[in-house]
């Protein structure tokens, strides 16, 4: 099953990195695998390289491109869900930047140039020693890399929490071989890399973001300033149809700025998923029924949904801001609402919202025992209640259809939201894996046939997420593939990357 390089290739990469950093036997292709794969044997790697420096990386991908090889970046291969550490075309080498670890930190601006293999852990361990005069935005699993995170559009929950929009400034090595910086970057010298995101002509940032066109060596990425205070309140609601009032209610306070933070509205399963498993619960297969629903709630004292609001900065703009939440949130009468307060001096509580990388939430993963885990299905959508509760309607007979456990939620980005909703898997469960596949393509179906496409999805999904995008007879999909064709015609990085496939590969893998 596995796909091997000729061993003079792999001297070839070790005689650039190292020995030691070259790891091409069944035991690394394995542990480079995606652990939540539906089928093993469909994003197996050939093996891997860790490279050091921006050197190292120019001449890998020299060999690559004279061998015909592919090559799959990833940064610290955390992408837990959306296919972990694993290429999507079986066979390419991925390429382990998680060896370059270098913060630069520019205090004075709260910027700071990370290197791809900084972890959130990293990163804040490092503010910390530094006083904490910034707060980091981590996602709920905060493993990984926080390059790698903002480069696949993670999401955290404090007003920084869009990872891709506090981009400013990337290093990036083509597939050629060339080494461009973006925006100021591209003036040698420049002292406002970090500071201003443009530069002269055409922004390329976020060209690199979920895409295949380059190796993004460095990224600038703005910090927030380390609050005075921070206000809030934990509401629960008790009904299914509360979701869509919870929603209209919500939006113009975050899109008139009142709230900057991008709150997320989850399910009931939320904590049962993180803290027990689905066999203290029932031993029935099929989708969870309503009195054990009713008494995971009663268990943990939560509503059918909740909510955490928050809000940053001055004590006594965040004290007139939290008069208007209380009265606003009052309104829709929640089951519960809890304040929050702290202010500077004070012991900070590790969670998402004061930016404290946390590993728990993944927890869910064991929600069914067994080797588990599990598969995002993240639909945009506008920020409208009865849009949201509609769609809440449609997925949740879906998977009670299916036979899944429903865990979702509504996060609120300034404009749009995204219904992330979280299968849960157990691989040594072959009736359940036999459902998940049929299971996904209904939902992304059942989404389109809306008009809402994913934000961003599992490796096995890209070509059908990119197919939904089909305005003009796939135009925006034939630009992307023009794009690619011009800078990377041997096709040596990251090939079929949200569905962009080089010409080599006409037609995708299969
Ligand atoms: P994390 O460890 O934060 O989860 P990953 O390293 O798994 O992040 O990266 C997520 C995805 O982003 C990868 O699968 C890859 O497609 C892309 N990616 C990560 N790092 C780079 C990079 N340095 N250059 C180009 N693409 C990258």
């Amino acid at each position: 099953m596995a796909q091997t390089l000729p061993p003079a290739t792999v001297a070839a990469f070790a005689a650039i990195v190292g020995k030691d950093h070259v790891f091409f036997g069944e035991d690394d292709q394995a542990s480079y695998q995606d652990k939540f794969a539906i089928d093993d044997a469909r994003h197996h790697p050939a093996g891997a390289v860790a490279p050091a420096t921006v050197e190292e990386i120019q001449a890998i991908v020299r060999i690559a491109a004279d061998r015909g090889i592919a090559l799959w970046p990833i940064s610290r291969g955390k992408n837990l869900g959306y296919g972990g550490s694993a290429p999507l075309l079986a066979g390419s080498v991925v390429l382990d930047l998680s060896r370059m670890k270098k913060i630069d930190y520019d205090e004075a601006n709260g910027t700071v140039l990370l290197e791809p293999g900084v972890g959130f852990y990293d990163l804040y361990d490092f503010l910390k020693s530094r006083g904490m005069k910034h707060w980091l935005s981590v996602p709920g699993n905060s493993w990984g890399s926080v390059v790698g995170n903002a480069l696949d559009r993670g999401m955290g929950y404090t007003p920084y929490g869009e990872h891709a929009t506090r981009i400013c400034g990337v290093e990036a090595v083509m597939a050629d071989g060339l080494v461009v910086r973006t925006g100021m970057g591209a003036l040698d010298g420049a002292p406002t890399w970090q500071l201003y995101r443009f530069g002269f002509g055409p922004g390329w940032d976020q060209m690199f973001v979920q895409s295949n066109f380059g190796i993004v060596t460095k990224m600038g990425l703005w910090l927030m300033p380390a609050p005075e205070s921070l206000m809030g309140m934990d509401l629960e609601f008790d009904r299914p149809e509360d979701l869509g009032p919870l929603i209209d209610a919500i939006a113009p306070l975050r899109r008139e700025g009142l709230l900057q933070q991008s709150p997320t509205i989850g399910n009931w399963l939320r904590a049962a998923a993180v803290v027990t498993t689905r066999d203290q619960w029932t031993d029935k297969p099929g989708a969870l029924p309503d009195d054990v629903i009713a008494a995971i709630r009663k268990k943990f004292n939560v509503g059918w949904w909740g909510v955490s609001l928050r809000l940053y900065g001055r004590e006594a703009v965040n004290k007139a801001a939290y008069a208007i939440l209380e009265r606003e949130m009052g309104k829709l009468k929640p089951m519960s609402l809890r304040p929050t307060v702290w202010k500077t001096g004070e012991p900070l509580e590790a969670t998402g919202w004061t930016g404290t990388p946390l590993t728990m939430p993944m927890q869910n993963a064991n929600w069914h025992g067994g080797r588990g885990g599990h598969i995002g299905f993240s639909p945009i959508l506008p920020q409208s209640g009865a849009a949201a509760q509609a769609q809440f309607q449609r997925t949740y007979a879906r998977y009670k259809e299916y036979g899944m456990d429903y865990q979702a939620s509504f996060a609120f980005g300034e404009r749009h939201l995204i219904n992330v909703n979280a299968v849960l898997i157990n691989k040594d469960d072959p009736d359940l894996m036999g459902r998940v596949d049929p299971f996904l393509k209904h939902l992304i179906a059942d989404a389109k046939a809306q008009g809402y496409g994913e934000y961003r999805t599992h490796l096995d999904y890209m070509d059908a997420v990119a197919g939904t995008y089909d305005y003009n007879k796939g135009a925006l999909a034939q630009l992307n593939r023009k794009v690619k064709g011009a800078l990377d015609p041997k096709g040596v990085i990251a090939p079929g990357k949200s569905g962009i496939w080089p010409s080599r590969y006409a037609g995708g893998q299969g």
